[in-house]
């Protein structure tokens, strides 16, 4: 029996191969004497060309990726790891005390950074206190001969293992390389997860130990859709996965033929079926999922991926990137998410006893006006590129969803009085609050639109924290208690006759598709990776039929079995 790691079904699928170690090492530096000066000035100069080499290659990455503004930072590096004034610093410390490069270098670096604090709210000084620490490491790591693993670098398939993925692990990769990612941290709604999806890439996460237990370049099949890692497989158990894999690869296929396909149900019924997305890095899988709306922009992700405030004029880039690459086809772009799973370290948010339910979301926009208002002003701007709408996250009072707007009209009409070009924007907001769910109906008589975000309303709803373990088992995504306030938010917004989405990861569940569709929803947003399937499994379902199975679930079912049994029984092999 070959030993098998277990974690969370993340992101659907099945593949084999090496294990990439995204794991910092450790470079912990002890001082030596040396007696041989030219050879270690010689070392250090090696280290030095071997880090710029690195840093080219990782630049030519970025710049394919994201364009040449993003690939800047690594210019920055580049131009540090040649700058003779750090150069000569380190030479002096070598030659002077007689002391190892790493030992030199560090003791440089520490100077530098000393000189630095005091500026520590220059945001100049604080980007260049950042790169020092990132080509110290660079160099550090040639001069151990330990190597310092990064996507960029990657130039073969691998499965990449790591502790938690950020998606500045993933910006400068090639999609090609990575064939899944296996995590200790993260559930199936954390943003590790979120990521794998939004790239379609299989995942399995949570594993608590897979970097203590999986080895560079040893083999492994994981598979996304269990759950699961088995590591040194045999020949059997490999070519099972890899008729898996192709069987996978054929029904892919087939269902590339719906690309560029409506969302229609047997019966006639249309629906819109958008994609989610972290970053314009995963809109070419977007396009190639054939969706018909990016449901979704968590802008978070560009905060978490810097170490300060992303610029107006870069949201802006970014946003216009999306909206362009897009158009005509809608874009709903969420104002900032942080708090709960997804702090912004830079932000020094108090720590807080309980995140789920502090200061997240709308309630930081709303203090921290400054932000907000400075990506309201992106947002705005990019709106005459494309098919823009604005959605605020975990909106709990009337209140919020008012305050938020008349801020938004503000900075609307201060760009409008300077005569910037701006586009028709509708504003929406997210349902992920029971208590915005309850009052969906006096929400829908004010906003443009709504999306039921499940991920959060599951957690809040059932008072589940959504990223614990331990109370996992209470995270029911089928519970009755969530249908019926998913019925409520449906039938709320269609009384006020607008449309209404969902976001959250149930809008591509194949349990939940035949209940919310039979409910009426509008829009379904998912993982670009589940679009297609959802795209079939609709197109066999007649929606006027399944409103019987939505009034025996939300009458009759009182436990999240009753309503999976429910669904099975009115359409049936819908799990195969
Ligand atoms: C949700 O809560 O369902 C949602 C889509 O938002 P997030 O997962 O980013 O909290
Ligand atoms: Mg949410």
């Amino acid at each position: 029996m070959r030993a098998m790691l277990k974690g969370i079904a993340a992101s659907d699928g099945i593949v084999c191969g090496q294990v990439y170690r995204l794991v910092e090492p450790n470079l912990t530096v002890q001082q030596r004497a040396i007696t041989n000066l030219d050879y270690e000035l010689n070392r250090f100069h090696q280290a030095l060309e071997a880090a710029v080499s690195d840093v080219e290659t990782i630049k030519t990455r970025a710049t394919k990726n994201l364009g040449t503004d993003s690939a800047q930072v690594f210019s920055a590096h580049i131009a540090m790891l040649q700058d003779p004034e750090l150069i000569t610093a380190v030479e002096t410390q070598i030659r002077q005390r007689k002391i190892n490069a790493e030992a030199a270098l560090a003791a440089v670096a520490r100077t530098y950074e000393t000189s630095f604090q005091g500026l520590t709210d220059n945001p100049y000084m604080q980007e260049r206190i950042t790169d020092l620490h990132d080509v110290t490491k660079r160099v550090t790591a040639h001069l151990l001969q330990v190597a310092l693993p990064d996507l960029a670098l990657v130039n073969h398939p691998v499965i990449v293992v790591t502790h938690d993925l950020i998606p500045s692990d993933t910006v400068s990769v090639n999609p090609r390389y990575i064939l899944g990612f296996v995590t200790d941290l993260g559930g199936r709604t954390s943003h590790s997860s979120i990521l794998a999806r939004s790239m379609a890439i299989p995942a399995v996460v949570g594993t608590q130990h897979a970097t203590d237990q999986l080895t560079n370049g040893e083999m492994v099949i994981l598979n996304g859709t269990r759950g699961q890692v088995m590591v040194a497989p045999d020949d059997d158990e490999l070519a099972s996965a890899q008729a898996a894999m192709h069987e996978r690869a054929a029904n892919l296929k087939r269902l590339s033929k719906l690309r560029h396909h409506g969302t229609v149900s047997k019966d006639g019924v249309g629906v819109t079926l958008a994609a989610n997305i972290g970053t314009a890095n995963d809109l070419p899988s977007v396009l190639q999922n054939g969706a018909e709306a990016v449901g979704l922009m968590r802008t978070e992700f560009l905060y978490m991926d810097a170490d300060q405030l992303p610029s107006e004029d870069e949201q802006f880039a970014i946003y216009k990137q999306v909206l362009t690459a897009m158009a005509p086809r809608p874009v709903v772009i969420r104002t900032l998410d942080i708090g709960g799973d997804k702090p912004l370290p830079y932000l020094k948010q108090k720590p807080e006893t309980n995140p789920f339910m502090g200061a997240r979301a709308i309630r930081q926009s709303l203090t921290h006006q400054q932000i907000f208002r400075s990506q309201l002003r992106a947002l705005l701007r990019a709106s005459a590129f494309g098919n823009l709408r604005i959605m605020f996250p975990m909106i709990a009072t009337l209140d919020e969803f008012r305050q938020a707007k008349a801020i938004y009209d503000d900075e609307r009409s201060k760009l409008t009085v300077a005569q910037v070009p701006l586009g028709s924007i509708k504003i929406g907001m997210m349902v992920e609050v029971p208590a915005a769910a309850l009052l969906a109906d006096r929400f829908a008589q004010e906003v443009d639109f709504m999306s039921i975000g499940t991920n959060d309303l599951i957690g809040y709803t059932m008072a589940a924290d959504r990223t614990n373990q331990d109370v996992a088992y209470l995270y029911q995504p089928y519970h009755p208690a969530i249908f019926r306030l998913v019925n409520r938010v449906i039938a709320a917004a269609h009384g006020a006759g607008i449309p209404v989405a969902m976001c959250g990861e149930m809008a591509g569940d194949p349990i939940a598709v035949p209940l919310l569709l039979g409910m009426g929803l509008d829009e379904f947003s998912m993982g670009a990776g589940s679009i297609l399937k959802t795209r079939r499994l609709i197109g066999q379902l007649s929606a006027h039929d399944l409103q019987a199975l939505v009034e025996t679930t939300l009458n009759q079912a009182s436990t999240s079995q009753e309503v999976i049994t429910m669904v099975q029984a009115a359409v049936p092999g819908i799990l195969t």
